[in-house]
């Protein structure tokens, strides 16, 4: 029996972990499968492709986009199997990334006015290799020792509701959803329980979703009950995975949450893509 971990950040995003760092512990670890998600870029799919061909590690390439609502609610969307040379996918994911930067900036002068003693450069200082994003914030807040922890930085300044909060850019999730299939790939929401809000999911269907993350290191037991029967209501495929940032976060996740290979064979399948 072989299982996926469908959901793993790299340092192309915001894990501290490179795309090697990743496959070498799915082989530790003894993980089949590893799909690679990052926010808003492909940057880590190629090298962890050539990586995972020594253990003989299936990669499963993918992205996360976060959408925002117009009631800025913010979704999270994974897309699988996409053609990464999509044109018209590839211009959205530029101006995600310009915008992403002026953010930083734009946040900085609100932690100045909040008193902190950062800038733009801090952040830019602890990026990795691509997208920009909160958690980057967060750890310049953090390192920089204005809060006693990565929670706090969010709490206090930079998450939903705090006063230094802005998203990078309103991406809404029906462009997401059609942007993801018109690039042939397979749109599927991201951790639902952090949406707080079951009843938009079917509206998500009618613009195309195709999954559902029904298992999700944030997702308890009841959780997955209850996203397994959404799933079934809908006819979405049943996903899964760690949402492993490295140690980024609290503790390295990869592998928390594993799905069978029966799962990937679905995401294939609904993609229309050569996979
Ligand atoms: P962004 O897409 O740049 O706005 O940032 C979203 C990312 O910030 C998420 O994917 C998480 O990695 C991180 N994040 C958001 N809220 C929190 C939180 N309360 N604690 C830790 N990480 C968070
Ligand atoms: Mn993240
Ligand atoms: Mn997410
Ligand atoms: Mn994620």
């Amino acid at each position: 029996m072989k299982y996926a971990d469908l959901h793993v950040h790299t340092y192309y995003s915001d894990s501290t972990f490179s795309p090697k760092q990743v496959i070498d512990i799915a082989h530790e670890k003894g993980i089949d499968v590893i799909g690679i998600t990052d926010h808003d870029c492909f940057g880590g799919i190629d090298e962890a492709c050539a990586c995972a061909k020594e253990y003989n590690i299936e990669i499963v390439p993918g992205i996360e986009i976060s959408a925002i609502t117009d009631d800025d609610k913010e979704i999270h969307i994974l897309g699988y199997y996409l053609d990464r040379k999509d044109e018209d996918f590839l211009k959205k994911l530029e101006i995600i990334y310009a915008s992403r930067i002026e953010r930083v900036y734009l946040v900085t002068k609100l932690l100045q006015e909040k008193g902190l003693d950062i800038e733009a450069q801090d952040i830019f200082n602890i990026v990795g290799k691509g997208t920009i994003s909160r958690l980057h914030i967060a750890r310049a807040i953090y390192e920089k020792g204005f809060v006693r922890s990565l929670g706090a930085a969010f709490k206090k300044y930079i998450g939903v509701n705090a006063p230094c909060y802005l998203p990078h850019m309103k991406i809404s999730p029906q462009e997401t959803i059609e942007s993801i299939l018109a690039a042939g790939g397979v749109p599927v929401i991201a951790h639902p329980i952090t949406m707080n809000d079951d009843s938009l999911i079917s509206e998500l269907v009618d613009y195309g979703l195709k999954g559902i993350e029904v298992f999700h290191t944030n997702h308890s037991v009841s959780d997955e009950k209850k996203y397994k029967k959404i799933a079934k209501q809908f006819g979405l495929i049943m996903t899964g995975g760690s949402d492993c940032h490295g140690d980024a976060k609290r503790n390295v996740l990869l592998g928390s949450r594993l799905v069978q290979y029966e799962v990937v064979e679905q995401l294939k399948r609904a993609s229309l893509n050569n996979v």
